[in-house]
């Protein structure tokens, strides 16, 4: 009988302390950027990176297309490949925190998640970087994750377009279909530049990579503006 309460105890703590704050932080909490602001705007971003195999390759395809990106890095990445954070603040794009190494929210204890803020915004700090954005990893907030968050002024962006472009079952293929019938005005699109590192399938990025050479031009010709979160505040003020 005492194992059936501490179970039920057990479940009770998880929920609220992990699930109900993911319930609510994914699907109600107002203060969470879900969506681009502005006529014909799409946002596209791309988590657990930098990978210095896949993050130079997709920042020549931006570039080649002319268009600007959010990149929400992994701060334990960051250290090892500074340069690639360097290329994205030279050519124009934004970045954001995804965790110091992709440990989700749901594992974490109260001071874990607290030194996984003070960490990350550490590590950037060290190279002058700066970004008021922060993406949970897998969008998994615990009870105090908008606490850290608020208190260190980020700004919270969850997406509303994913391709899965991270499994080992997606294909360059099933990524195009799925952006081109999923992405519509204000998408915020998550996509990936990191594999096997943060839960994804190694070289699963060469497929987004692939995918995104078809489906960008495609985009653009529908009249869609490729945004970041700076430029849609800028423009919703
Ligand atoms: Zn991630």
């Amino acid at each position: 009988m005492i194992f059936v309460w501490s179970l039920l105890a057990g479940v009770i703590l998880f929920s609220v302390y992990a699930v109900i704050p993911t319930y609510y932080n994914k699907k109600i909490n107002p203060n969470i950027i879900r969506h681009a602001q502005g006529k014909d705007t799409i946002m596209l971003t791309f988590d657990d990176g930098p990978d210095e195999r896949y993050t130079g390759k997709l920042l020549d395809i931006l570039k080649e297309n002319g268009i600007k990106a959010t990149f929400f890095v992994v701060a334990d990445n960051v250290r090892k490949y500074p340069q690639m954070v360097d290329r994205m603040m030279a050519e124009g794009h934004c970045i954001g925190i995804h965790s110091y190494c992709h440990k989700n929210a749901w594992l974490k204890t109260p001071r874990e998640e607290k030194r996984d803020f003070e960490n990350s915004i550490d590590l950037l700090e060290s190279y002058n970087w700066k970004t008021p954005f922060y993406r949970p990893p897998w969008g998994h907030t615990n009870l105090l994750s908008m606490y850290y968050a608020k208190k260190h002024g980020f700004q919270v962006m969850l997406w509303s377009v994913m391709a899965q472009d991270w499994s080992s079952k997606s294909s360059k293929e099933t990524i195009i279909k799925k952006l081109l019938e999923r992405t519509r005005e204000h998408s915020i699109i998550c996509l990936h530049d990191a594999g096997e590192n943060s839960g994804g399938a190694k070289d699963a990025p060469l497929n987004t990579i692939e995918a995104l050479k078809t489906v960008i031009p495609i985009l653009k010709q529908k009249g869609y503006r490729f945004v970041t979160p700076e430029v849609a505040q800028y423009e919703a003020v």
